[in-house]
């Protein structure tokens, strides 16, 4: 698989780089320089999803890694199930978050760490990422315990929930956890600027987790293919597929399987009140605000890292951006969507809630669609009790962190104190 730099086309890597680099010069990301187009998607979709994955995801890398590689890469982080539930005539959940971290970063993460493992050389790696709330915990589950690779997660303080926290701060080992005084913009930026940092980067072996970094892209595209193979067990046409958005890996994972065969009728982007997308689709300028901190905070994302990505597809496959619907709903339509689900008898969470109300309000008279869910209710206890009045049980994998201490440290928004505790720390 060969990629190339979308701000220096110039630069042109291999798979294996591109996991390592995460970013290539001046920040820019990794875009695959052909997207592989699948012949008999149908026999495909009529496989187990296993099995499937090895497929699609051998269309990429087969030819660098050998089929081999690639099945023994697939059945590792793919080990746990999804689901396509009904919801109501129009509308189907795909359930993305019965992973151990229960949320669907989970595919990517795991995927992710198998790749590093086997394919990162000798010497220990670190991974730095930015988390606003999901990330952190499927990251730090993905790589806890490996010999070789060290993970710092950097969130922002205050800003994700209790459990969320406690989800991934309170692993040690190999984990280690810091809480920035500010929002996960600046968290973001932190990790940018240390990608830039000669003594962290080459020093530390520096590697991002985050949805930058092409190897969580490309394993999210198997569930798409996933979500079409159920859905046409029941439909004949291609569904409309909402994706609640924040830095918009998810929907790039998504349009890499329309590239590629799969059935979509299209996509819609759903943000919340963090709207730069759906007000750029609308009006032409990218004009990101100061970010807003919303019940769906995994999607609090002002300056989504993935889009030229998402331009880069459209551009390549020749489709007008307006085949894109960008759709942001606010504070009180997601708690009317988390009321309306739970009265239909579907137990939601925000960011599902996002997406399925986006899907209520697009789908034309002739239209069905699905709708992500990217995380399990009970990760969002908090917000989902005070909105509906319920007192949702927790599952065991959170059940058990809730007593556990949170082992992070606290530092200001700040480069130079970032690098002194991770030189400090990792060197
Ligand atoms: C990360 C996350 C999202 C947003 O996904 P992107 O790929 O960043 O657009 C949505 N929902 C949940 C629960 C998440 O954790």
């Amino acid at each position: 698989m060969e990629l190339y730099n979308l701000k220096h086309p110039a630069q042109r890597v291999s798979f294996t780089e591109a996991l390592k680099l995460g970013l290539g010069m001046d920040r820019g990301l990794f875009f695959p320089s052909y997207i592989p187009r699948l012949q008999n998607v149908d026999d495909l979709l009529a496989l187990p999803f296993v099995e499937r994955s090895k497929r699609v995801l051998g269309a990429w890398l087969a030819s660098e890694l050998g089929q081999e590689t690639v099945d023994a890469l697939v059945e590792k982080a793919f080990n746990f199930p999804l689901s396509l539930v009904p919801v109501d005539e129009k509308r189907s959940s795909l359930e993305l978050f019965h992973g151990p971290t229960l949320a669907f970063k989970d595919f990517g993460a795991r995927f992710m760490a198998q790749c590093l493992n086997t394919l990162g050389g000798k010497a220990p790696l670190t991974i730095l990422t930015a988390t606003s709330g999901d990330t952190g915990a499927a990251v730090a589950d993905a790589f806890y315990g490996l010999d070789n690779v060290r993970v710092m997660v950097l969130y922002p303080k205050g800003k994700i929930s209790e459990l969320q926290e406690k989800m991934f701060t309170t692993l040690g080992n190999n984990i280690h956890t810091v809480a920035v005084a500010s929002d996960f913009d600046a968290c973001q930026a932190l990790v940018k600027q240390a990608f830039e940092d000669h003594d962290i980067r080459d020093g530390l072996r520096l590697n991002s987790a985050n949805s930058i970094n092409i190897s969580r892209l490309l394993a999210q595209i198997c569930y798409y293919f996933e979500a079409v193979a159920r859905y046409r067990q029941q439909h004949q046409d291609a569904p409309v597929i909402a994706v609640p958005s924040g830095n918009f890996g998810n929907l790039t994972a998504g349009l890499l399987a329309k590239a590629m065969g799969l059935p979509v009728k299209r996509f819609i982007a759903a943000t919340n009140s963090n709207d730069t997308v759906p007000r750029y689709l609308a009006f032409g300028d990218w004009a990101p605000k100061q970010t807003i901190a919303t019940m769906s905070n995994a999607m609090d994302v002002a300056e989504p890292s993935n889009w030229p990505r998402v331009e880069a597809i459209f551009k390549e496959m020749k489709w007008p951006l307006t085949e894109l619907t960008g759709v942001a709903i606010s504070e009180s339509q997601t708690h009317q969507s988390l009321l309306e689900l739970h009265g239909l008898g579907y137990q939601a969470e925000p960011h599902a809630a996002i997406a399925a109300r986006a899907l209520a309000v697009c789908l034309t008279e002739n239209e069905r669609g699905i709708f992500l869910a990217t995380a399990h209710p009970a990760k969002f206890k908090d917000v989902v009790d005070r909105e509906l009045g319920t007192s949702l049980a927790l599952p065991p994998a959170l059940e058990h962190v809730k007593e556990k201490e949170v082992l992070s440290v606290t530092l200001a928004a700040d480069f130079a104190a970032l690098k002194a505790h991770m030189l400090s720390v990792l060197g």
